[in-house]
This record gives C-alpha cells, structure tokens and sequence, in this order.
C-alpha cells in the first residue's frame, strides 16, 4: 500500500461522485460524509515474555443518524486511523442500503494476531472493551462490535464476558456485541452469512437478463467460472455457496500464494489442504501461480476479491479480465481501477452492500437478544402440524401420497437458521434490486457503486429530515 493512498480518501471520493446526483443540501452532505467521533487509544500490555507493549486501537463512529451504532473490529499489523474511518464510513452506506437501522462504526487494533498467544490476544481484547466502556462506545444502544478481518466467535465472547461483569445485571447486556457463539447469545447462520449474501447478491444480478447480456453471458450461475481471493471466513464460504450452486471455482488465492484448475477446485478439499500443508500451494491436480496477485489476472466470468482493501488498483486493473467484480472485502479496488472498469464495461457490484449479509445478521442476532427467545421457537411445531393437517386434506381428497424429501420440505416448520437465511435473501435481493433500478432510471451514472452510493446518501439523509435535524 503506497503512504499517500488514502482509503478514506477513496471513500469521499466515491461518495462526491454520487452526491452530485442528489438534490441535498452541501451541509448535510458534509455531516453525512465527515465521522462523527474517533476514538484512539493506546494502553499497555504485559506480553508472556515479560516486555511490556503499548497497543495502538481505534473505535470510530461515523454516524449517529441511527443508534446504536455497528461495525466490527479487526485486528491486523495495518490498522491506522484513516483505514478505521473509511471501513466505519462504509458500515453507515451498508447498513442504510439493506435497511438495517444502526449508524456506522468500525475498531481496529493494530497487531498481527498470529504473533501473539491466545492468552495475550485475550488481555488485548479484554482491555480493548473496558477503554470502550470507559468511554461508553460500546453498549447493546450505543454502538455494538462484531467480527472482522482477524477476529472472530472467540474475540466476540472476551468482548461479552469483559462487558457483562461490568455491567450486572443489565438485561440486554447480550446486545453488545454480535457474532456471539450460539452458547453465549449467537443466531445460527452468522458465521456464513457474510459469504451467502455475497452469493445472494451476485446471484441477483446474474438473474438479471439485460446486464448479463451487456457482458455477454449466460444468465444464472451454473457454470460460470469464479476466481476468489481470499480463503478467510467470507471467502471461503463465498466460494461453497457458488460451488455448491453449481459454479466452478477456477482460481483460490491467498496471501502465500494461489492456484489454479480449468476443472474446478473442490473448496473444502482446498481448505483442509492448506489447514495441513500451512499454504495453499500444491494442491494434488490444480497448478500454482508465480505470484498470488497473478490470480486476479486470469480469465474467469466472476471475480471474488474476499480478503483486504485496495487490492486491484490503477496499475493491475488493466490486466484483469473477469466480466463481473463482486467485492465481498471492503474497499478491494481504489478509485482508479473503479474508472478502467466502468470505461470496459466491466460490473463491479460494490462492497458496501454485497458484504452486508454479515452486519444484516447481526442485526438478527442482536433483536434475538434484545427478545431474548430464539428464532422459530413460537411457530416451528405450530407449522408442521399445520402443514400436517393440510397435506392430509390433499392426500385425501386426491387419494395419492407425497413421499421422500418433498413430504419433509412440506411438513418442516422453520428453524432460526431457515429464518435467518431467508430473512438474509430477501434483504439482498431487495438491495441488488434498488441499486439497479436507481441506476437504471439515471443513465449518467457511470457504475453500480455510484448508484450503491446515490441510494445510501438518499436514505441517511431522509433520516435526518425525518429525526427533524434538517427539516
Ligand atoms: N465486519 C463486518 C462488516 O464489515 C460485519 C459487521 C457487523 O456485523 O456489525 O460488515
């Protein structure tokens, strides 16, 4: 990453690009653009070898327009300032475009997790929450944390334990955070759900006969050839669920290296390669790239870049030659690739609503524990017997049977993780659907991360006219 990029940067300039194709007022746009609070800190930690360590973290809230505010925290050796203010900024658009009510947030701590123990990552996540709860960023109404790049179930439990011992007795204090395991208040379908709203998404414009057509594919997913970058939680479910749709999954990168098969690569075999090898390389029957950048430059229909920001810039966008960019990381391309893209006529379908399904159960997550009852416990038995009842009906009245998986798919009542994936596709489709059409019906606007943009701007700030700020 080059000093003078700014990724904050990118993301004002993305959002002046829009704003130009709405009708609000500069001022308010300024209070939509700007983050409304940063929090830095910095505090000590014993490390296991007896040095001390001053840990350098971040909380930012970009928008109070909704409370509480959502976003989660990553842990990695590049976290600064302007990186924690553009992803908090991203959360804000993401969460406004599939119409889940929190404003943006997003922390970081700058540490490569995988040079410390388990034991110091839980004294850095534990005295990370108690400096937001001193300074009350983190609440189940004021700002609620969750997973992102390197953290994951476990950090989200520290978070938890650390918040509800300080806060006895406090009947919502599960809301806290998300991402829970399903032991401590998690919602069935989280971890996933990141990578199947990727899928969803894409799936969506797939369907969508017109665009298909412009870049001269098929509709629909079968068969089309996917490259993903990224093998981390959102990647590689991002990659099961194409496959598992009947995708081929062509190419897998990650940051050792990557590999690639005209047959298809089988995800989980490829995972559990890497779990045992330590690198993805090698993999019986695929070939390896010379270097792992290589795999965002090979043929393929859909690209999945699932790993960090600014991964495809002015420079190697030239070479890319997928025909459709889905980007399930946040901010995988700078503002330059945007432009070559939009001049090939390439489609990127932006980050800040393809990666919403992980934020949009989140939100699931934390009504299920502001509920405090599972998902499906009141109407699942109350459903089969219905459906019982009413297969019964037809069976007698036609004098047939329905048998095998069809008599199960009839008669099962929902459970939370049905709920959730549905809830989850109807949100998904719904964004694809609004962006397009908000493109579709203004012919200057130049991409679908600009009409991404001009939805969410229009949203938040119909929000604050209707709080009464800005009548
Ligand atoms: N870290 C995820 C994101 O970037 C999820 C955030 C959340 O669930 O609050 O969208």
């Amino acid at each position: 990453m080059s000093h003078k990029y700014s990724f904050f940067g990118a993301v004002e300039r993305s959002f002046d690009k829009a704003a130009k194709f709405t009708k609000w007022d500069k001022g308010l746009l300024d209070q939509i653009r700007q983050c409304n609070a940063v929090y830095q800190m910095r505090f000590p930690i014993k490390r296991d070898d007896g040095t001390i360590e001053v840990i350098e973290a971040y909380r930012v809230q970009h928008s109070h327009h909704k409370t509480p505010c959502k976003g989660g925290i990553r842990f990695a050796a590049e976290v600064n300032q302007d990186e924690v203010m553009a992803l908090a900024a991203l959360m804000t658009y993401k969460c406004t475009i599939v119409d889940v009510p929190f404003g943006g947030a997003k922390g970081g701590i700058r540490i490569d997790p995988k040079k410390y123990s388990v034991f110091e990552l839980e004294k850095i996540t534990r005295r990370y929450t108690s400096e937001l709860i001193r300074k009350k960023f983190i609440g189940p109404g004021t700002d609620v944390p969750a997973p992102d790049y390197g953290t994951g179930e476990r950090e989200m439990s520290w978070i938890l334990d650390t918040y509800t011992a300080m806060h006895p007795g406090e009947i919502d204090a599960a809301g806290c955070v998300t991402g829970k395991p399903i032991s401590q208040g998690g919602v069935r379908g989280r971890r996933e759900a990141t990578g199947l709203g990727v899928f969803f998404g894409i799936r969506e414009v797939c369907n969508m006969p017109e665009i298909m057509k412009k870049l001269d594919l098929s509709t629909g997913v079968e068969g089309k050839r996917v490259i993903v970058q990224g093998l981390g939680n959102v990647g590689y479910h991002s990659a099961k669920f194409f496959q598992d749709a009947g995708a081929k999954i062509i190419g897998l990168a990650e940051y050792e290296g990557a590999i690639w098969s005209n047959d298809g690569l089988d995800v989980d075999a490829v995972f559990q390669h890497r779990k045992k090898t330590g690198s993805i390389l090698n993999f019986p029957g695929a070939n390896n790239f010379e270097k792992s950048g290589d795999a965002l430059e090979m043929e393929c229909d859909i690209l999945i870049p699932a790993a960090l920001e600014n991964v495809i810039d002015g420079k190697n966008a030239p070479n890319v030659k997928a025909k459709l960019i889905g980007e399930a990381a946040n901010g995988p391309l700078t503002p330059e690739a945007d432009e070559i893209f939009s001049k090939k006529g390439i489609i990127v379908v932006p980050d800040m609503y393809l990666n919403a399904g992980g934020v949009t159960v989140s939100y699931f997550e934390w009504l299920k524990n502001l509920s405090h009852v599972r998902y499906g416990r009141l109407e699942k038995r109350f459903t089969e017997n219905m459906n019982t009842h009413i297969l019964g009906q037809i069976e007698e009245l036609s004098g047939k049977k329905v048998k095998g998986p069809s008599r199960d798919m009839i008669l099962h009542g929902p459970d939370e993780v049905d709920l959730v994936y549905s809830g989850l596709e109807e949100t998904m489709i719904n964004a694809t659907r609004e962006i397009m059409d908000t493109w579709q019906e203004n012919p200057d606007i130049p991409d679908m991360r600009t009409a991404a943009y001009v939805v969410a701007i229009n949203k938040v700030a119909t929000a604050y006219a209707e709080l009464g700020i800005f009548p």
